[in-house]
């Protein structure tokens, strides 16, 4: 049987069938006079979708990982102080490397399950009078752990402090699924990657940079060696339509059409949605009776739930019992979470039914494992609540029909 496997990992997502045949298309001029007006309202759509007041957004031909480092290196000098936090493996990455490009992080240790610190931040800041922390780093949500934070919370740190730092977002995870308000929060650099919410494959930085940290690349201070990440040639070339070097055109050709799709259901349409899926995932753990990784409903995820599985079940072998028996990719536990949780990504092009269907293998795997659970709690938990909120237009070809 050729079923396409069942992908409820936490990127890459699924693409959507019309996202997907937009991108087969033949090999184009990247320097054709026309490839402007293709690409100009690109940038411009973007922008909408960072919620920006300024500013400007670069598309690199790389992973997230690319787009951390492009922020990093443009804004930052060798030996400057920032402020970071770290919580699980995407934040313990970025620490990583902060630390290996010369930086000198000030860093709180946190609670796997927890997120970013805000008093902590608030009282660093505070003390902080002669402001020598050049940039404040926050994961907004923390794919490995499922726990998203409050960027709106930092920025409040930042301004009771009257502290000038720039504001780093790890938005991979979160743009395009979860509200991120740049303009509103004060976000000077936000990263993201084509895989995750804007439902592409892998192979896109993204990164959106403010006015102020455009204008922190032009001084003293960004001054660290950087070249295929630079914003000053993309700014040469992007300005015109056009990138320094051979841009993705396939891809972006697919991010015009994801974009297109995300303007049809409405930002907050998309936001609501996810809410909504990630809501009926988390009811099926509750009636399970697991725990999530997340230690309290702050700091739940709507992209991805990271769920414990009980002391002497090894986690590794749901994600192969789900692979081997149900056809179904689930998250694996990273680093030190290995063997005692799984994941569930739910972002991107998603509804009830394909949610639906991965609570239902996940519900026979944890029977197969050895979990006592109840056949159809979970999936019952979910469908219970998904069609007491159901809306009108989630059921609107039924009621034509009727
Ligand atoms: C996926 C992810 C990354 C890494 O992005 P790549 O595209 O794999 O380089 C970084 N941060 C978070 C929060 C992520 O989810």
């Amino acid at each position: 049987m050729t079923v396409t496997p069942h992908l409820f990992i936490p990127g890459p997502t699924t693409i959507p069938d019309r996202v997907r045949m937009s991108m087969n298309l033949p090999m184009e001029d990247m320097r054709n006079p026309e490839f402007p007006k293709f690409t100009l309202p690109i940038f411009e759509d973007l922008k909408k979708v960072f919620k920006m007041k300024d500013g400007r957004v670069f598309i690199f031909p790389s992973s997230g990982t690319g787009a951390w480092e492009s922020a990093i290196t443009n804004t930052l000098a060798v030996g400057d102080k920032v402020l970071m936090s770290r919580f699980g493996q995407f934040s313990l990455l970025w620490v990583d490397m902060a630390e290996r490009m010369g930086l000198n992080v000030v860093l709180c240790d946190e609670e796997w399950g927890t997120g970013v610190p805000l008093e902590k931040y608030a009282d660093i800041l505070a003390k902080d009078t002669a402001h020598e922390i050049k940039a404040v780093f926050a994961t907004h949500n923390e794919t490995a752990t499922g726990v998203s934070s409050d960027i709106a919370g930092v920025r409040k740190a930042l301004d009771a402090a009257k502290h000038p730092a720039l504001l780093f977002v790890d938005g991979v995870s979160s743009v395009g699924s979860l509200d991120m308000q740049m303009g509103n929060w004060g976000v000077d650099c936000c990263v993201s990657g084509s895989q995750k919410g804007f439902m592409l494959p892998t192979g896109l930085g993204i990164l959106a940079v403010s006015q102020k940290a455009l204008d922190a690349n032009k001084t003293l201070n960004g001054r660290m060696n950087r070249c295929f990440f630079s914003f000053e040639d993309m700014i040469k070339t992007n300005d015109l339509g056009y990138f320094p070097y051979t841009p993705a055109t396939q891809l972006i050709r697919g991010l015009r059409t994801s974009l297109d799709i995300m303007k049809e259901e409405g930002l907050e349409n998309i936001f609501a949605r996810h809410k909504r899926l990630a809501t009926g995932v988390r009811a099926a753990v509750d009636a399970w009776g697991l725990k999530l990784c997340a230690k309290a409903p702050v700091w739940h995820s709507d992209t991805v739930s990271a769920i414990e599985v009980p002391d002497g079940i090894d986690a590794n072998n749901v994600l192969k019992t789900a692979f081997y028996r149900y056809n179904t990719s689930l998250g694996t536990g990273l680093n030190k979470l290995n063997g005692k949780v799984f994941r569930i990504g739910h972002l991107g092009a998603l509804d009830e039914f394909m949610v639906g269907g991965v609570l239902f293998a996940v519900e026979m795997t944890l029977k197969d494992v050895g979990v006592p659970i109840k056949l159809g709690s979970g999936t019952g938990a979910a469908a219970e609540y998904f069609s007491k909120t159901a809306t009108k237009s989630a059921a609107a070809p039924a009621t034509k029909a009727a």
